[in-house]
């Protein structure tokens, strides 16, 4: 079965779907995306992941391709097309394609918009669940707006490989001061030996995750102690659980961090719980 894309307007076998050389996106990676969890065939979060779509939209100001129904027709067409039951719908907005020029092009240029969608291997998730993660620790060498969900993933790029060459799965970017900001794609967690989860406050400095945010839900529900502040990668090595919440694998267990084990060296029982529960709180839509 080929696999489809949708292109500014039509379903497309993925081979023949193809971006203009004058797209923004292709030219200065100016525009935005979105990945969104599919779980029997349905999206999980939906609304939380459209509502920071028009977010990252606004704040860059490019206009919206579509009304948020025409949008949500588009989504559910490109996981249908796929035959997607448990993986990932993806979505791009650029500023359109236009002559090559620094400032916004002239007013009219069409925003272009891509949705992909692809199925996950569910036994290779849960095992790598099973089994935990390794994270290294590198530079956050990021702008000053990572809370907009742009295409610009250069240095995530080179922080998911280093992470690779170091035999790990992901990344955890430290800024100036020592603090873990986030993951290269996730958001980073850990339990101090008290049993308080603590992850990175919202702001400039990180991406607010979906997955966070349902998981901080759960806290609450739950009446878990969690601190939202910056830890240090010192405390990170001394915590007795770490993990890493992401819309494509919902909360992972982290079991070494720059080689040295995470508490005894096995997935934690917070994260595990988490995990069997996250999708009871999260929205199916
Ligand atoms: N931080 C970064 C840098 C990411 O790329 C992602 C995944 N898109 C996340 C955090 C997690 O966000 P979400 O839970 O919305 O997938």
């Amino acid at each position: 079965m080929s696999r489809i894309a949708y292109i500014n307007g039509r379903y497309l076998p993925r081979s023949a779907a193809k971006v203009s050389v004058e797209d923004r996106g292709f030219q200065f990676a100016d525009g935005v995306y979105e990945v969104c969890e599919v779980r029997g065939g349905r999206l999980i979060d939906e609304r939380r992941h459209m509502a920071r779509l028009d977010r990252s939209l606004n704040e860059l100001r490019i206009a919206r391709p579509m009304s948020p129904a025409a949008l949500a027709i588009v989504l559910r067409e490109t996981v249908r097309l796929n035959r997607v039951r448990d993986g990932i719908v993806y979505l791009q907005i650029t500023r359109g394609e236009a002559r090559r020029d620094f400032a916004f092009p002239p007013g009219g240029t069409t925003p272009s918009m891509v949705a992909m969608a692809r199925s996950t291997d569910v036994v290779g998730l849960e095992q790598l669940a099973a089994d935990g993660i390794a994270v290294v620790t590198v530079p956050d060498i990021r702008w000053s707006r990572v809370d907009i969900k742009s295409v610009a993933l250069l240095p995530n790029v080179l922080a998911k490989q280093a992470a690779r060459d170091r035999d790990a799965r992901e990344a955890w970017l430290v800024d100036a001061h020592g603090r873990v900001t986030e993951g290269a794609s996730s958001n980073a967690w850990i339990v101090s030996r008290d049993g308080k989860l603590i992850t990175h406050p919202l702001g400039r400095d990180i991406l607010a995750g979906i997955t966070r945010s349902v998981v901080i839900d759960v806290l609450k529900v739950q009446g878990l102690a969690f601190e939202e502040r910056a830890f240090s990668v010192e405390e990170a090595y001394a915590a007795r659980e770490a993990f890493v919440t992401s819309a494509s694998q919902t909360v992972l267990p982290v079991v070494s961090i720059d080689g040295r084990p995470v508490g005894n060296g096995a997935p934690g029982l917070v994260a595990g719980a988490l995990r069997r529960d996250y999708h009871r709180h999260a929205e199916i839509a």
